[in-house]
């Protein structure tokens, strides 16, 4: 018998979207829902579960779409993840679930993340109705991205009075102020936040924890454990001559600026960005590309994204790598900056790069780029974007007296997610993870490990 179809995620036309800051892919429609949905063959030992970092039942959640119960679906996502509508969008489910489901052996692996948003956006509209015992324990949460609002949630549920302090002016941590509103609109965003507000969680926003009030503060305040959950927001720069020049962003900052701060949106909002015309993007992973996608929304006419290994090395998304170059960015692949060079003003005007091939495996198993001595080459520039990578926020670490952290700036825990100070615990990208998805397994294993250690 010959299966069905895999069914594409419908998306607006790159022409179209390019032009504005709205949703990318525009869901599947009921029907579209159904016929992937069904194409899922219930397997006994469902492999794609294996290959959930979270182990979602997801021949469970599916078998609820098609008999229509969207609830029942979504109790089944909520069992283990917090922000179903997030991860729906966002994770990288080609290399997860969606890689271990048996059809992927055809080519043809059941489209996971696609259902998951289906599931989570039938009901987004509807609350969470769950019996809270209150138990009259406070526990404080610093950071409320992904591994902060997951613990936070999980522990709420658990009974706990949990107050997220966070140190930008909204919530949400990178979801918000990283990924952007094409990828991620920031309505869904916030009908998750709003659903555990609802159940009792408390957001402190404008609170820089290690200055405006120290971890032992917390624990003066009555808290009788602390989730960190501070994420990796300190930019990576490449060490290179002119890197101080004007008009070069760290991604970090550009991207900030405008999802956070609305710069797009001059003057109704008063952090402008500056708009270039000849843009070059330097990186190759998630950031890189969203950077560059915006980019071309802010008006460039040409975007150039500079990679030093090859397409098939680099870590952003397939998805987002074809939608990026269906909108026209261009990649220079195999390609390496060496200097920026500036104008009388300070300001950059080009890239000088340096071609790179390929050597043997590194630690990471990707083939090393080599320089070809040689071949350097410019590349004009008005504006230049680096998205080389993000360390650990030191912030909070470096002013923690007892607090441990590796030689990569990362905070160290042992098995149940505690730190060398007890009583606090730590997790999401400021222990070394770096996906939504890994952060929230993170944010729930820790909240299992809070109340184990607050029942002693
Ligand atoms: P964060 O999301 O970084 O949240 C940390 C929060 O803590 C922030 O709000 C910060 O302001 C706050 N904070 C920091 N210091 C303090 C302090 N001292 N006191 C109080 N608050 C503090 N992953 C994917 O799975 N899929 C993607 O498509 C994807 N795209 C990405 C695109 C971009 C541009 C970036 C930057 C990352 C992307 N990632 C993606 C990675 C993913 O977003 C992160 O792995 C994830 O957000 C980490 O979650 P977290 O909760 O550990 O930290
Ligand atoms: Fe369905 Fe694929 Fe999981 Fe089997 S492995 S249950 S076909 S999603």
């Amino acid at each position: 018998m010959q299966m069905p179809q895999k069914v594409n995620m419908p998306e607006r036309d790159p022409q179209i979207r390019k032009k504005d800051f709205d949703q990318v892919n525009t869901g599947y429609s009921k029907e579209e829902m159904r016929a992937e949905a069904k194409r899922c063959l219930q397997c006994k030992t469902p492999m794609c579960t294996k290959g959930c970092p979270v182990e979602i039942d997801i021949p469970g959640f599916i078998k609820c779409l098609i008999e229509g119960n969207y609830l029942g679906a979504m109790k089944v996502l909520k069992q283990k993840t917090n922000l179903p509508a997030v991860c729906g969008r966002v994770c990288p489910q080609e290399n997860q679930c969606e890689k271990s489901c048996i059809l992927a052996r055809n080519g043809e692996g059941i489209s996971i993340g696609n259902l998951e948003r289906y599931a989570a956006d039938a009901v987004e509209n509807i609350e969470d109705h769950i019996e809270i015992k209150k138990n009259g324990i406070n526990v404080a949460v610093v950071g409320s991205g992904p591994a902060g609002l997951t613990c936070g949630g999980d522990l709420l549920k658990l009974g706990y009075n949990v107050i997220i302090y966070e140190s930008l002016h909204d919530s949400g941590g990178v979801l918000r102020y990283g990924i952007p509103e094409f990828r991620l609109p920031k309505k869904v965003l916030n009908i998750e936040i709003e659903k555990l507000k609802k159940l009792g969680m408390k957001i402190i926003l404008n609170t820089l924890i290690g200055r405006t009030k120290t971890i032992q503060d917390l624990f003066y305040d009555g808290f009788k454990a602390i989730f960190v959950a501070v994420g990796a927001g300190l930019p990576v720069f490449p060490g290179i001559s002119g890197e101080n020049l004007n008009h070069i962003y760290c991604a970090n900052e550009f991207l900030v600026r405008i999802n956070l701060m609305k710069a797009f949106d001059f003057p109704n909002y008063d952090t402008p960005v500056y708009s270039g015309k000849n843009i070059v993007v330097i990186g190759g992973g998630n950031t890189a590309m969203d950077s560059a996608r915006m980019a071309i929304r802010l008006g460039a006419n040409s975007v150039k994204l500079v990679y030093r290994r090859s397409e098939e090395e680099m870590p952003a998304r397939l998805e987002e790598r074809r939608h990026a170059k269906e909108e026209g960015v261009e990649f220079v692949m195999l390609t390496n900056p060496i200097k920026f060079i500036g104008n009388e003003k300070k300001a950059v005007k080009a890239v000088e790069c340096i071609k790179m091939e390929l050597g043997e495996p590194d630690k990471s198993g990707r083939r090393c780029p080599c320089r070809t001595e040689g071949s350097n080459y410019t590349i004009d520039a008005d504006m230049v974007v680096l998205a080389l990578g993000l360390h650990p926020n030191p912030i909070l670490p470096s002013l923690t007296e007892g607090l441990n952290i590796n030689s990569h700036g990362h905070i160290i825990i042992d098995e149940s997610h505690m730190t060398s100070i007890p009583g606090v615990f730590a997790g999401g990208d400021i222990v070394g993870g770096d996906t939504v998805i890994s952060a929230m397994g993170m944010g729930k294993k820790a909240a299992k490990a809070i109340d184990n250690y607050l029942r002693k």
